[in-house]
């Protein structure tokens, strides 16, 4: 069994991203610039946000956090992305999710300008996922791509299984499997045997959000696995994977913390970057 260590290759990819930046300042003058909108008070995305504020600090991207209140009209967030749309300064622009309840997230995420879509959750750049074109990649299922590919996993011909069907985890990650040339299981809340699809994975990818669904029956023998979940038991964070009984059947495995989460935020600066490299200047 080999970790997959996304602590180890995000302080690589952020060391990169800091010289891409001083190379964009030096040779084009653009310092990247990213707006992060933040609605309500949820304390999980307030610490969120801090983290990617931290992030682009450290590698040289420019970033704003516009904090909104919770009781503000659907219309005062879309005035705003509208203006954030048209700022030349700012290459990206997300919405920290989830949003209040009674905010319809695809009404906000439609606002935001197809090449400011950093989080690749824009309708327009999600369908061009799906049709293997070149877009922002949603950054968690894209930061397991570069997990894997750093790590010399050969994707093409896996049988691989992604347990969760979210638009930003599931859904896009089954996208980018099937791109790079897997057989792709997408399994979820209504699958009715989950063990029967996740014992046939090479690879098996878990974004769901309970600690310990995966136990070490369910996974084959040599199977690489992928644990995107985030729990939080007693103070400490979990996966969805039951780690010490499950990595030492795996060959490859991500440990939480420490696995996807920091490739997370890497990909984040990583589009950033690629949408500030396409400013018309
Ligand atoms: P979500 O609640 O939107 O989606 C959960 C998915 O899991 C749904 O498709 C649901 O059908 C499926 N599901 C629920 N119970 C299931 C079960 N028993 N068997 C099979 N499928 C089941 O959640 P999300 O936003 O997609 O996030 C999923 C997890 O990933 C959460 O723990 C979240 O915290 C974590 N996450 C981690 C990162 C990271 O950077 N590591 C980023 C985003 C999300």
């Amino acid at each position: 069994m080999r970790l997959l260590d996304g602590k180890k290759l995000s302080a690589q990819i952020k060391e990169d991203l800091r010289k891409e930046t001083q190379n964009l300042k030096e040779t084009r003058g653009i310092i990247p610039g990213l707006a992060v909108i933040l609605v309500g008070s949820d304390a999980a995305s307030e610490l969120y946000v801090q983290m990617k504020a931290k992030a682009c600090d450290e590698v040289g991207v420019y970033s704003v956090v516009h904090k909104m209140p919770e009781n503000l009209k659907l219309q005062d967030i879309i005035d705003t992305i509208k203006m954030m749309n048209g700022n030349p300064f700012l290459d990206g622009i997300l919405i920290q999710l989830p949003l209040p309840k009674h905010i319809y997230a695809s009404e906000l995420l439609e606002q935001i300008a197809i090449e400011k879509d950093v989080d690749g959750f824009h309708p327009h750049n999600f369908g061009r996922l799906f049709t293997g074109l070149d877009t922002f990649a949603p950054c968690t299922p894209l930061g397991v791509m570069r997990l894997l590919e750093s790590n010399g996993v050969e994707i093409k011909g896996l049988n691989a299984c992604v347990v969760g069907a979210s638009n930003i985890v599931g859904r896009p990650m089954a996208a980018l499997l099937l791109n790079a040339g897997a057989t792709v299981d997408i399994c979820h809340i209504f699958t009715r045997d989950l063990a029967e699809h996740t014992k046939r994975a090479d690879l098996l990818v878990v974004g769901v959000g309970k600690a310990d669904l995966i136990s070490e029956d369910m996974v084959k023998e040599g199977a690489i696995v992928v644990d995107i979940g985030i729990s939080r038991i007693d103070g400490k964070t979990r996966g969805d994977v039951a780690f010490d009984k499950v990595a030492p059947k795996t060959s490859w495995i991500t440990p939480v913390p420490g696995g996807v989460g920091p490739m997370t935020i890497a990909m984040l600066l990583a589009n950033t970057i690629k949408a500030a490299k396409k400013r018309k200047i």
